[in-house]
């Protein structure tokens, strides 16, 4: 049976900035796109969108545009599993999965230059976990067969490489705000382009596909001012923390990780006024936020990488990520889930990223291939914990983690 660590408290499995009701209230500085522009040096405003899931639809419709006789979108075999009901909101198009580097997320070269054909529409390096992808590599093979390169950057709004933010060095890019990915609407995105003419067309392109919803954006409104009130490690016992050990009770390993996939259309609209308010008065605190977070995770990897055994994802020279998590890899399936039996469900903050490499979750009508198969994916999926990066993770609890592991390892 898992231990909790306290009583009362239930850790969030990521270092998600908190929001007041205040934030509701006051009148931000400027508009959060406007802010964002500014902080991470963006040459336009980037566009605010429903989620990172309408983010990516409309930035793969637009492509499309520019590219029609093309109709493959190629992705990590490890991501999560929303990107390829992106692609599903295109007419025609298929998601082809690539398999990943050893113990990485980034794609692995040689593979994706033999998926990479005249019919490859876009390449999606993706930041996964605030860890920054090589764009360049993705880049250089994309072009060579004229495909284009769309940035996922869901996961790591803040990171930067060589001082310039993610998403930059693309053809467009986008972050997610769905709760629990740092600053957050509930669910929202942010798609960008650093190119003038693709930034317009990506602008036109939101225009013509986002619908109103108004009793949508009522709902997540009220989401959002629930997550206000609720983002504590007291509160988060109720509406995170119980449902989890449900769902472990239950054997669901999918919807513990949170992995369950919407049945419907993905909802493509705006972001409400008062959402995006609320998160233009938190983005004043982020950079803060984020810089605490990286002093914090300098520590804590020092004391991670003294655990023999214990492998970890993190930077590589020159690249500045963010750290909502740490995302440690056990020697194999049997140790991580050992250590999944003590830890997920402990209210510390350990859990899984994605519960599955990409190709095997059900979705629709073959939406996803995978040419070549993806062993180094399913051994991510298989090998990996993630250890929460929250401010509320004292020291106290952070060093059992550590030694529950130890006696694993
Ligand atoms: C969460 C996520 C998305 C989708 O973003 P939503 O805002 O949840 O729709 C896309 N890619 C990655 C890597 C993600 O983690």
């Amino acid at each position: 049976m898992p231990r909790t660590a306290h009583k009362s408290a239930e850790l969030p499995p990521t270092a998600g900035l908190p929001l007041a009701l205040a934030d509701f209230l006051a009148a931000p500085a400027r508009p959060l796109p406007d802010g964002l522009r500014i902080w991470l040096d963006l040459p336009h405003s980037p566009l605010p969108v429903a989620s990172g899931t309408a983010a990516l639809a409309v930035a793969l419709h637009t492509l499309r545009q520019r590219l029609p006789g093309r109709s493959e979108v190629i992705v990590p075999a490890y991501t999560c599993p929303l990107v390829p009901l992106a692609a599903g909101c295109v007419p025609g198009l298929r998601v082809l999965a690539c398999d990943t580097l050893p113990a990485s997320p980034d794609l692995d070269p040689d593979r994706l230059a033999r998926l990479c054909t005249e019919r490859t529409l876009a390449v999606l390096p993706t930041h996964l976990g605030g860890r920054v992808a090589d764009v360049e590599a993705a880049k250089a093979i994309a072009s060579r067969c004229g495909a284009l390169v769309i940035e996922d950057a869901a996961q790591s709004l803040g990171a930067r490489s060589g001082g310039r933010s993610v998403g930059l060095s693309g053809d467009a890019g986008f972050f997610s705000l769905a709760v629990g990915k740092g600053l957050t609407t509930y669910e929202g995105g942010l798609l960008f382009s650093r190119q003038a003419s693709l930034q317009a067309a990506l602008k036109t392109c939101a225009a013509s596909l986002l619908r109103p919803r108004r009793l949508l954006g009522l709902r997540r409104l009220l989401e959002l001012a629930g997550y206000a009130l609720f983002y504590t490690p007291s509160r988060l016992r109720l509406v995170y923390g119980r449902p989890l050990r449900k769902a472990l009770r239950a054997g669901d390993e999918l919807a513990a990780a949170g992995d369950i996939l919407p049945s419907g259309k993905i909802p493509l609209h705006g972001l409400g006024g008062l959402r995006l308010r609320a998160a233009a008065n938190a983005l004043a605190r982020l950079p803060g936020h984020l810089e605490q977070g990286r002093q914090r995770a300098l520590e804590r990897l020092a004391l991670l990488r003294g655990l023999d055994g214990l492998s970890l994802i993190t930077d590589r020279p020159g690249q500045e990520g963010v750290w909502p998590f740490f995302m440690a890899l056990l020697p194999d399936k049997e140790a991580r889930d050992r250590a999944l039996d003590r830890l997920w469900g402990a209210g510390v903050g350990v859990t899984r990223l994605f519960a599955r490499a990409l190709p095997d979750y059900a979705f629709p009508d073959s939406l996803v291939s995978d040419p070549e198969g993806c062993p180094q994916a399913r051994l991510l999926a298989d090998r990996m914990l993630t250890i929460t990066n929250s401010p509320w993770l004292d020291a106290d609890t952070f060093r059992r983690i550590l030694e529950d592991l130890r006696r694993i390892l």
